[in-house]
């Protein structure tokens, strides 16, 4: 897969579980994902968490369960690095290579991910300025990314995050970069997940990554946050129509 043709479904939507914790699981969520229509699977086998206690993902033996989906379900997979030494397993793989918003500046990890030809998901940095975005970027090769906003830490505390539309747009408008957004990380909560899917879109994004889990209350990492998959239908189908409209207007 190209970023060109990731970019050509209009909006471009990746989704699934926060983390894969087991074959029938990721299985089961990569088949609803493709009956929805979703682009690409989030399909994240290892977590870097705050907590060394917490689940750190299910690691390389996640992998056969990856090629099973390529093979039987045939959908794309989106799955994030954490370390330059996973590069090479993960790249045969995945359609498209991920950096975790803790990773943006891990530069060891950008160069790495340059001698690949996938396009990646670019996560924004906790407390990160659109600068440091961008140049981590071109470590990768600013053509192959696409930027995910995913929420910054400011003195609103609201909610988990502060969704930086602001950035989002002046990626568009004064740097002419793609853009998707998080809104599960932003909110930390599902129910403020729509509301934020929809604003985000209204306000020109080329696409969102969810989080969605069958029972999210098995989730084990970020089920708060995490929808089920009837409510992220029905996003998907409101996302759409607002897509159609804000391009139309503009
Ligand atoms: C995630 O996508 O599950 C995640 C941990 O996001 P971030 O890297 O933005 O914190
Ligand atoms: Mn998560």
């Amino acid at each position: 897969m190209t970023r060109k043709t990731l970019l050509s479904h209009k909006p471009v939507i990746i989704a699934g579980p926060c983390s894969v914790s087991s074959r029938d699981q990721i299985l089961r969520i990569a088949r609803e994902m493709k009956r929805i229509g979703v682009h690409a699977l989030r399909a994240q086998l290892w977590k870097p968490r705050t907590k060394p206690d917490s689940f750190q993902g299910v690691g390389e033996k996640g992998i056969p369960w990856i090629k099973e989906i390529k093979s039987t379900i045939g959908i794309p997979a989106a799955m994030e690095v954490t370390s330059p030494q996973q590069v090479d397993l993960v790249a045969e793989i995945a359609d498209i290579l991920w950096v975790g918003a803790r990773n943006m500046q891990n530069y060891e990890l950008l160069k790495r991910i340059s001698k690949e030809n996938h396009p990646v998901v670019l996560k924004r940095g906790l407390i990160a300025t659109v600068d440091e975005w961008i140049a981590a970027g071109k470590y990768i090769g600013i053509d192959r990314v696409v930027f995910c906003e995913r929420g910054i830490r400011t003195g609103a505390d609201a909610m988990r995050f502060t969704l930086d539309l602001n950035a989002a747009l002046s990626l568009k408008l004064d740097h002419h970069l793609p853009v998707v957004i998080d809104p599960s990380h932003t909110a930390g909560r599902r129910d403020a997940v729509p509301s934020l899917a929809k604003a985000a879109i209204a306000c020109g994004a080329d696409g969102l990554i969810i989080e969605t889990h069958y029972n999210p209350e098995e989730e084990l990492v970020d089920k708060d946050q995490t929808m089920t998959i009837e409510a992220f239908e029905d996003v998907v189908s409101r996302i759409k129509e607002i897509y159609t409209i804000t391009h139309r207007l503009s």
